[in-house]
């Protein structure tokens, strides 16, 4: 078989696989190195696009600033909380930016250096073989085959690397987001965390961007569309707002690990980063702060071990203290989905901020 070769093989250019593709490049100069980008203009990323201020950090280390182009319209510094079944509101100050997420992307993409080889396609197969693996990529109708030493899992909540080399997943949802135009969007809260135990076990979300209202959530597979149109119905009538028509749903999987076993770094040559690995805060699925990071920081293993072993070895003590800030998420996320406690604390009105009055 007339196999092109690489040294490393990045599968999924998001912010994981885009950092380490840079990271790793830079680092070493001699590796060949391939990124295989699945995402497409026609089908961007679902996501929120938020940069939580955990993942604006990671890129100021990184010494890396933000292109105003990336930024959508409003910016958002207040969270409206809804407890829906209570009907209790509280609004907590929080900074984040406010992004259009395919831009973010394709921002991160442009500054993987020209070394490394961008290749637009699906890659359908990986298999281990004698000192390597091989992978089947498929590429505007063709299947092209490589041979590579190292397999980088930056493929996100359903990753392909993860499920073919390790048979534990973590739960995952399916999250659902609908585009709207309202006629109002005056009358939509720029950003509101939603909690609905009635519908989902998870947070649902409106975000406002560029005139455009997103309205999301994550729910459990099973009857997840019947929840989410029910949700969507409960969170007009209660916060007393007009949707109209949506103009877009997109749906995709996302990871909601619970638990320190869900995350997984690799083993023999094939590793995992972003939410591949599970990195993703599981109290508010947050992700690209962890993406971001352990693609730096799987970079730096990578470059620094003298083998497989060595080099997960690194990554293992490199990502401790994103693996603990995961974990402490288990625990916020305890307590925040404890109606109880949740009623508690919003009802204490603890860290919130008051509204003058109208
Ligand atoms: C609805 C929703 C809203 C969210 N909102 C936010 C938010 O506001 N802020 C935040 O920080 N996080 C948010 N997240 C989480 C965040 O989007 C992810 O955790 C983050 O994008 C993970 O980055 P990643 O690089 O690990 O994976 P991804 O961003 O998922 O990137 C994986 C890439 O791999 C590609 N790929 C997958 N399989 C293959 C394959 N077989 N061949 C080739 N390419 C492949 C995909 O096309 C994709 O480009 C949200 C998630 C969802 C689902």
């Amino acid at each position: 078989m007339n196999a092109r070769t690489y040294d490393v093989a990045v599968i999924g250019a998001g912010p994981a696989g885009a950092v380490f593709a840079r990271e790793y490049a830079q680092a070493e100069k001699e590796k060949r190195i391939l990124l295989i980008d699945g995402q497409t203009a026609e089908h961007p990323k679902v996501c929120g696009g938020l940069l939580s201020p955990a993942a604006q950090k990671v890129l100021a280390k990184m010494d890396l600033t933000l292109p105003k182009s990336i930024l959508s319209d409003p910016q958002i510094f207040d969270v409206r909380t809804v407890d829906l079944p209570k009907r209790l509101v509280r609004h907590y100050q929080r900074h984040y930016l406010n992004m259009n997420r395919y831009a973010f992307d394709q921002w991160l993409l442009s500054l993987v250096p020209p070394t490394v080889d961008v290749l637009k396609g699906h890659c359908c197969a990986v298999t281990r073989e004698d000192n390597g693996f091989l992978l089947q990529i498929r590429t505007n109708g063709v299947m092209q085959t490589f041979r590579v030493s190292a397999v980088v899992g930056a493929d996100g909540a359903s990753s392909l690397v993860r499920g073919t080399f390790f048979s534990h997943m973590p739960l995952r949802y399916i999250a659902i987001q609908q585009h709207f135009t309202p006629d109002r969007t005056d009358t939509v809260p720029p950003y509101s965390c939603l909690f609905d135990p009635l519908t989902s076990e998870g947070c649902s979300w409106t975000i406002s961007k560029d005139g455009n209202v997103i309205f999301g959530g994550a729910f459990e597979k099973k009857n997840c569309r019947a929840a989410f149109e029910q949700q969507r119905k409960r969170v007009e009538q209660i916060l007393n707002i007009s949707l109209g028509a949506p103009t877009k749903t997109e749906a995709c999987l996302v990871c909601a690990p619970r638990r320190p076993s869900d995350l997984i770094l690799g083993s023999d040559g094939v590793y995992l980063a972003g939410e591949a690995a599970g990195f993703i805060s599981a109290s508010s699925f947050e992700g690209i702060s962890g993406a971001v990071l352990s693609g730096k920081l799987l970079a730096r293993a990578l470059s620094n071990g003298k083998n497989h072993r060595t080099a997960l070895h690194l990554y293992c003590k490199y990502t401790r203290a994103l693996r603990f800030r995961i974990i402490g998420k288990f625990f916020k996320r305890a307590v925040l989905f404890s109606a109880p406690l949740r009623y508690l604390i919003m009802k204490s009105g603890l860290f919130s901020v008051k509204k003058f009055d109208a």
